[in-house]
């Protein structure tokens, strides 16, 4: 199965200019679900503690990878979501600002974290959950995500780190 054309294109969402790639045609399909996680799997075989799943598609996509890669899982969550004493980090949209959150304790001082999004679009996500990890003591072993949006360049804004995608647009 070609991935890609499993994926589709939404023009002007969620605002005018935008081409938005949704990933829930593939997800629906047994054999694009399986496809595309087994496809992350491969993309290194870093061993680590723990992946990182960024809400919400990164949940999707994340903790099948930990289940693959015998890690734990943690959410980072938009604000207000998680339950106990929180780490939060506001980053820059390209109006205006996000806010993510990460439990103090999900992460122990020199654990080697994965992080994991459906999609890497300007990095600043990324960066954001990077920098949170970095401040509970985590060691970022990679990133992962199923898109790339090459002309975004977040891969740039994270060129400390390694950076691998499934597909590339
Ligand atoms: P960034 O911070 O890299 O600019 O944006 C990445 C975040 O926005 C990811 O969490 C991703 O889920 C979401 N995102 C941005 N554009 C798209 C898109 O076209 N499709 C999907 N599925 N997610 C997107």
């Amino acid at each position: 199965m070609q991935l890609n054309e499993k994926i589709r294109a939404l023009n002007d969402y969620p605002v005018e200019g935008v081409v938005f790639r949704d990933i829930t045609t593939l997800l629906k399909e047994p054999e694009g679900f399986k496809e595309a996680v087994d496809a992350l799997a491969k993309l290194s075989d870093v061993e680590v503690d723990v992946v990182i799943g960024i809400e919400a598609r990164g949940f999707i996509v994340g903790a099948p990878l930990a289940y693959l890669k015998g890690a734990g899982f943690v959410p980072v969550r938009k604000p207000g979501k998680l339950p106990a004493e929180t780490l939060s980090r506001e980053y820059a949209l390209e109006y205006g600002t996000d806010c993510l959150e990460i439990h103090k304790d999900a992460i122990l001082p020199g654990q080697k974290v994965l992080i994991v999004d459906d999609l890497l679009a300007t990095g600043g996500t990324a960066k954001a959950v990077c920098a949170m990890v970095e401040e509970l003591g985590g060691d970022v072993a990679g990133l992962h995500f199923l898109i790339e949006l090459d002309a975004l360049k977040g891969r740039d804004v994270l060129k400390d780190y390694d950076v691998q995608a499934v597909l590339h647009y």
